[in-house]
């Protein structure tokens, strides 16, 4: 994979930042999140010359790079403030947690695709990208050893809303997730007391299933 970021990637880069704009996104970290990273280089080389279109893209292992408006829209949901502990379920690419990173939180992320994993870790190393932990596992069960998070991200459609991520959320911590079966739809969740939690439903959107590992 070429490394390179030239000049002509930033000018396709701001202009993806102006397309996420129209589309709704106000959010001036994460605009500026996306004229920051380097998209083409979380994907396979023949995809450089359309690493900044607004579209998801394969990455292996039957899974996707979400679409940047996506990507924006949950980031923006999150409202993560500098030094926040964000847990991010399904690394993929490492697209989505690179701008968690931008954001300044302390990410935690998990994927359970093992060539995935790899590929990610191994790039994250290259690129300085320095999430707090990378875990090769089930993101259904969260990560109740480093709970509780001040939001939750889940990059991947799942079927059921997972209990033990909105137990893992502090008290007035954020859970952004897309939920259904062949379509989902983009759910909040913001923990209002222990027991209180609000939920908000956000529009309709297409990921790949979070997939459970029942062993
Ligand atoms: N944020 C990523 C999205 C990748 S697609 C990006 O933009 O590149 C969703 C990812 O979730 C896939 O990599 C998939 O393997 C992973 N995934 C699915 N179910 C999971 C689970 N239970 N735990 C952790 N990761 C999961």
């Amino acid at each position: 994979m070429s490394m390179k970021d030239t000049l002509k990637h930033r000018g396709m880069r701001n202009k993806l930042a102006e397309v996420v704009a129209a589309k709704g996104i106000t959010d001036k970290q994460v605009l500026e999140a996306i004229k920051t990273i380097p998209r083409h280089l979380f994907l396979d080389s023949s995809f450089e010359d359309h690493a900044y279109q607004d579209k998801a893209f394969p990455i292996g292992a039957d899974q996707t790079i979400s679409q940047p408006y996506t990507v924006a829209f949950q980031s923006e949901l999150l409202q993560v403030k500098p030094g926040q502990k964000i847990l991010e379920i399904g690394t993929g690419s490492g697209y989505q947690t690179a701008v968690l990173l931008h954001l300044k939180a302390k990410v935690y992320t998990i994927e359970r695709q093992q060539e995935l994993f790899k590929t990610t870790s191994l790039f994250f190393k290259k690129m300085y990208y320095r999430p707090k932990k990378m875990i090769f596992g089930d993101g259904y069960k969260g990560l109740p050893e480093e709970a509780p998070f001040d939001g939750i991200i889940v990059t991947a459609g799942a079927p059921e809303v997972p209990r033990a991520l909105l137990s893992q959320l502090k008290v007035g911590g954020r859970l952004v997730i897309p939920v259904g079966e062949n379509e989902q739809t983009m759910t909040l969740f913001v923990r209002k007391s222990e027991k209180e939690f609000e939920k908000k439903e956000l529009g309709a959107f297409r990921f790949v299933p979070l997939l459970e590992d029942k062993n």
